[in-house]
């Protein structure tokens, strides 16, 4: 799940470095708590991935992330957050990010489907969302998009090494999408309304992390071996703008183009980087980027 940049994008460079000292470090143990509601995030994506084929409703999908989080005793962290009504996020086409799951909602062949997932496990939280395509007869450019925005998301994702600081990882994010050929549509648009975020004893903790540079955000933190984030890019075939529908949680491009959402949590540990939420800990990925991922500390 995506935190607003909304209030955030108004923080002066001394607030930003003010709040860095705020951010939650953990230890080795509560990391590998971290991992176990991470792999079971990986589970609930495994199979609402596995669901999500034309005529089933996103309702279907979240009963089945419903399940996932009981079977591993697990506790859900979207659900009843600000008033969520659902395990997880289902977001179609041009719905970018915090879709509602529900029974109107009838998933078609050629529907393009951010699904974002979260677990708890003993209070330790895990949050991650995949891309996926329902059905066939996807446009390139639908499968370019999503390529593109998981691509950068893992770039982030390599940035997050001691001796980085935050912006490293905007950098990383935005700085991998700004390379690619430009889409048929024109330009690839950054959302930058929603972003990532510190997670931990809470999903949405400092600090906030930008898909791109702000100057005047400054640096933000150091990266040090204890500090957990969420890392999302989101990106639209069209316009960067984005607004909320009446049920106060539904985010749609401005355009109506169609958007992609991927999103890891990663640990950065003494032992280098761990993705938390994906089945290998991001070995193989980080390992494109020259990055070695730490040893998973549940085998
Ligand atoms: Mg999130």
């Amino acid at each position: 799940m995506g935190v607003t940049s909304g209030t955030g994008g108004q923080l002066l460079l001394s607030e930003l470095e003010a709040s860095a000292e705020m951010v939650e470090i953990k230890t080795p143990e509560q990391i590998a708590k971290m991992r176990a509601a991470g792999l079971v995030v990986a589970a609930m994506h495994k199979e609402c991935a596995a669901a999500a084929v034309p005529g089933a409703t996103t309702k279907d999908l979240d009963e089945v992330a419903a399940k996932v989080l009981a079977d591993h005793g697990a506790k859900p962290n979207f659900l009843g957050y600000g008033g969520f009504p659902g395990n997880i996020c289902t977001s179609v086409n041009d719905v970018v990010v915090h879709g509602i799951p529900d029974r109107e909602t009838v998933l078609n062949s050629g529907d393009v489907l951010s699904i974002d997932a979260g677990a708890i496990i003993d209070g330790w939280h895990g949050d991650a969302a995949i891309t996926v395509f329902v059905g066939e007869g996807h446009a390139p450019e639908l499968l370019e998009l999503s390529r593109v925005t998981e691509e950068s998301m893992w770039a982030g994702l390599a940035a997050m090494r001691k001796g980085n600081r935050l912006v490293d990882i905007s950098k990383a994010v935005e700085g991998y999408i700004r390379r690619q050929p430009r889409p048929a549509s024109g330009k690839y648009g950054i959302i930058e309304d929603y972003g990532g975020h510190g997670i931990g004893s809470e999903m949405h903790m400092d600090p906030h992390v930008l898909n791109y540079v702000e100057r005047r955000r400054g640096r933000g933190p150091k990266l040090v071996p204890g500090m957990c984030l969420a890392i999302e890019p989101m990106v639209s075939l069209g316009t960067a703008k984005t607004h909320v529908l009446e049920d106060d949680w539904t985010v749609v491009t401005d355009d109506h183009s169609c958007s992609s959402h991927w999103e890891h949590s990663i640990a950065l540990t003494e032992q280098g980087p761990l993705v938390l939420t994906a089945p290998d800990g991001g070995r193989a990925k980080l390992a494109e980027y020259g990055v070695e991922a730490a040893p998973d500390p549940l085998g």
